[in-house]
């Protein structure tokens, strides 16, 4: 029979720093922790080799008293916590005593401290876990903690360090989730002597994020702020999200912070996604800064050793107040991309590509920041903003599922249908949104582009990419409602296609019903279609399963149904939309502008991509000259 016994505290300590100290950038987050928690409004960190040689935060805090730093090294030893009820009002960003404790017994640390009130500081040395005896020293009040020869005595972990550009990469990361976190805070990073970053003390997050990332990126973010008024246990949002034109190919520069610690968080992440979907292309992520202030009691931060991960009582009213204010401050914002002169941008349209996303991303990018805004678009948006959202976050959420009520808008192609402009009527409180130009003079050039003069300028519109969006979002929004037009078939029709073909539409059959087509088995590679979408009359059912069974393949794994709704209706406005190379006529071409201003975002594609490019008369003065 196996004897069970005590462990040692040794052993405790090496099991928790197995989960809490990873690499030496975990020692640098817990260390610097510790300081904020101290009170510091200044912290400097050093580094050598990547934090493997040595790693010491330095801060001017409260201190630790002589007769204290035997308990501060101790394991579930902290003066954070008193009792079990504290745990849902921690305050801190340490609550479980544990860490000291850990990188004491993995390493050879000195902890040299004094109060402010106190004449002398002590130091106390550990080595592997074993302190020496407590000497008094001079020291300046506040904390300093060095840390060398990190895992000298655990070998495996030693093992698993990475070259010291790759350690310091992520001490980097760390100190840049702490110094947003923190930004009252004045924080340095030196590594082997050089000065990596020095960050002054700031009263604003954008002043923090211009230090970290630059003043370009941090001069095009858009302010958001939300809270909750009339419920006691307030959320609170604020921070900043990027233009669609600024995106990255990862995640990695979307921070959350909740109550001044930064978290991970994938419903939130979600959210963010959500909020701009249709905005950017795929593959692509957004940039956020976010800041969520939240009643300790409904969040618990006891369920991750490093408290990466939290658990919220309420998490679907979070994700409903982040993605509700995001997608207000998005229609209140004009997200159109400016400017891009002929010269530079058609040069580099030619050389992008359509499908290349990366290139047509930068030179968005590029054509967005030529120019400032249009107070005309933007007012307009903002009207038609404040109409649709009386209420607070959460009532806005409901504009992802719910439109304005088009009426008789039949989603038909254009040009099936020249008259259309008169059949537009709109019910409800966005009758105030108007074309702001009146009639605008348009002109089709090469079949594909349409030139419009407006009172600021002229814009350049990619004639499919419009038609596309607007009939992406009235599908979205009858859809949501259930009152999607299917055109039924008298006869229902049979339509062979390969086995696979077959199988994957009759397993998504329900999806596809909710986008008004409606198919049955009809025996081996036979489906037969009962009704499709109203919206692709002018297809044959066998050329609109051809194009959604492409895009159910192109799924692979399977995908979550709201997304892959959202992908069918990208897919069906594409097909349904106006091509880039038909030839239009002038009833046409004023059809599909006036219908311009009933998409909520017709700056872009449902994939992103720019609608339309504007050239203000200011530029084109100064290109000529005139100016
Ligand atoms: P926790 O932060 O969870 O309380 P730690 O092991 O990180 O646990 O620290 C133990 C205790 O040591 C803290 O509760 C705090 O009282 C003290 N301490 C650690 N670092 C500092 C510091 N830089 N300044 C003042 N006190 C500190
Ligand atoms: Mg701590």
């Amino acid at each position: 029979m196996p004897t069970i016994r005590q462990l040692s505290s040794h052993v405790v300590n090496k099991i928790a720093a197995g989960e809490v100290i990873e690499r030496p950038a975990s020692v640098v987050k817990e260390l610097v922790e510790n300081s904020v928690d101290s009170g510091a409004t200044r912290i400097d960190v050093a580094i050598e080799q990547g934090g493997v040689a040595m790693i010491r935060v330095t801060d001017n805090g409260c201190g630790i008293a002589a007769d204290q730093l035997q308990l501060a090294i101790a394991s579930h030893a902290t003066s954070k916590i008193a009792d079990a009820d504290d745990l849902f009002r921690v305050g801190t960003l340490g609550f479980r005593g544990e860490a000291l404790a850990s990188i004491a017994e993995v390493s050879r640390l000195v902890l040299r401290s004094r109060p402010a009130d106190c004449e002398a500081g002590a130091e106390l040395e550990v080595v592997g876990g074993r302190a020496e005896p407590i000497r008094p020293v001079g020291c300046p009040a506040g904390t300093t903690i060095e840390v060398r020869q990190l895992f000298f005595n655990t070998p495996v972990r030693h093992k698993f360090l990475r070259t010291t550009q790759t350690e310091m990469g992520h001490i980097t990361e760390s100190i840049t989730r702490l110094a947003l976190a923190a930004p009252r805070v004045h924080f340095t990073l030196n590594h082997g002597g050089r000065l990596v970053h020095d960050l002054p003390p700031v009263t604003n997050l954008r002043e923090r994020i211009a230090a970290l990332f630059g003043a370009e990126l941090a001069d095009g973010l858009i302010e958001i702020e939300s809270s909750e008024e009339q419920s006691p246990e307030q959320i609170h949002l604020s921070g900043f999200v990027a233009n669609p034109s600024h995106s990255r190919g990862n995640n990695r520069l979307q921070y959350l912070m909740l109550n001044g610690r930064t978290i991970r968080d994938r419903s939130l992440q979600h959210a963010l996604g959500e909020a701009y979907r249709g905005l950017l292309l795929t593959g692509r992520y957004p940039i956020c800064f976010l800041n969520l202030k939240i009643p300790p009691s409904l969040v618990d931060v006891n369920v991750h050793p490093t408290k990466l991960e939290v658990r919220f009582q309420d998490g679907s009213r979070i994700y409903s107040q982040l993605l509700g204010t995001l997608r207000s401050k998005f229609l209140s914002t004009d997200l159109v991309a400016r400017g891009a002169f002929p010269d530079r941008a058609s040069a580099e349209a030619e050389n992008s590509g359509a499908g290349d996303s990366a290139a047509a991303s930068e030179l968005y990018a590029w054509a967005k920041n030529q120019l400032g805004r249009s107070p005309t678009l933007q007012s307009e948006l903002t009207g038609f903003s404040s109409n649709e959202i009386p209420g607070g976050a959460s009532e806005a959420l409901r504009l992802h599922e719910v439109g304005p009520d088009v009426v008789g808008n039949h989603p038909q192609r254009v040009e099936s249908r020249p008259g259309e402009s008169e059949s537009v009527r709109i019910d409800g409180p966005t009758t105030s949104v108007s074309p702001p130009h009146g009639s605008p003079r348009a002109l089709q050039i090469h079949d594909r582009y349409l030139v419009v003069e407006n009172e600021d300028g002229l814009e350049v519109i990619d004639q499919h990419a419009l038609h596309e969006r607007i009939l992406y979002e009235q599908l979205r929004d009858k859809v949501s409602q259930g009152e999607l037009e299917s055109q039924r078939l008298l006869v229902p029709e049979p339509v062979d296609l390969a086995a696979s073909e077959a199988a994957v539409l009759l397993e998504q059959r329900e999806v596809l019903s909710q986008l008004g087509l409606e198919l049955e088995p009809f025996g081996g590679e036979t489906v037969l279609v009962a009704a499709y979408p109203a919206m692709l009359a002018n297809f044959s059912p066998r050329e609109v399963l051809g194009s959604l069974v492409e895009q159910l393949q192109a799924q692979g794994k399977r995908p979550e149904s709201r997304d892959l709704l959202d992908d069918l209706m990208h897919t069906i406005a594409c097909k349904a939309a106006i091509k880039f190379g038909d030839r239009l006529s002038p009833d046409e071409v004023e059809a599909l502008l006036s219908q311009r201003h009933l998409a909520r975002d017709h700056h872009h594609c449902p994939h992103g991509r720019p609608t339309a490019l504007v050239f203000t008369r200011e530029q084109l003065d100064r290109q000529f000259k005139r100016i």
